[in-house]
């Protein structure tokens, strides 16, 4: 059997599986999605969003990238996040990195990946630039690379409260909350590091006043 027709079969099973346990199961999943939370997390294989928080299909809307990146020009990530917030209306927006991501990792090095990926290495290479004093300070290259990882999600979650899409529910809705996470590989455990409530002021430059 190939690979990718163990998936298939692994699907079989899980469905009929599903329907052993609950008949209905699908029937209702598929009429409706309202997931409380959306999630931001790295593309990286080993952290599935909703294995590793116990959630069920249905609960949590996902958005996954390299190094888990809140891109101010990136439709892609804007598209899911006006849909999530303005129309699913989730209370939750949770960025979740990774301790040993290779995107980190990979932004710290001066290796050239080529244009596309370094296109994409140099947002995080901007994290690294703002807080360079207390990088550079850590001399175990993993311990600054993790600090690195931290610091990331803070400044993802700071670039979700900038834009008017958040900023717009904050106002007439107060919600979502924002949260950034980090996840251990070695341990499983998420340690969960910074929170923003709905409603939390930011430097005055970026905050929209007619919305
Ligand atoms: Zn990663």
């Amino acid at each position: 059997m190939k690979s990718y027709q163990k998936l298939l079969q692994e699907n079989k099973e899980w469905a009929k599986g599903k329907v052993a346990v609950d008949p209905e199961y699908f029937d209702r999943l598929s009429q409706i999605q309202t997931p409380e939370f959306l999630w931001i997390g790295c593309s990286d294989s080993r952290v599935p969003a909703n294995e590793i928080t116990g959630t069920q299909p249905g609960e949590i809307f996902v958005h996954r990238n390299i190094a888990n990146m809140v891109v101010n020009t990136d439709s892609n990530l804007l598209s899911i996040l006006e849909f999530a917030v303005t129309h699913l209306k989730v209370k939750h927006i949770i960025v979740c990195g990774h301790y040993g991501c290779g995107g980190i990792k990979a932004a710290m090095s001066n290796h050239d990946y080529k244009q596309v990926l370094n296109m994409w290495l140099r947002n995080i290479k901007d994290v690294y630039r703002l807080h360079r004093e207390e990088l550079n300070a850590i001399k175990d290259e993993d311990l600054r690379a993790d600090r690195l990882c931290e610091l990331n999600v803070k400044e993802q979650v700071m670039h979700l409260a900038k834009t008017s899409i958040v900023q717009r529910a904050w106002k007439h809705e107060q919600r979502p909350d924002l949260h950034g996470w980090v996840y251990g590989l070695k341990d499983g455990l998420i340690n969960p590091l910074f929170e923003m409530k709905a409603g939390t002021h930011i430097d005055e430059l970026y905050e929209y006043d007619d919305l």
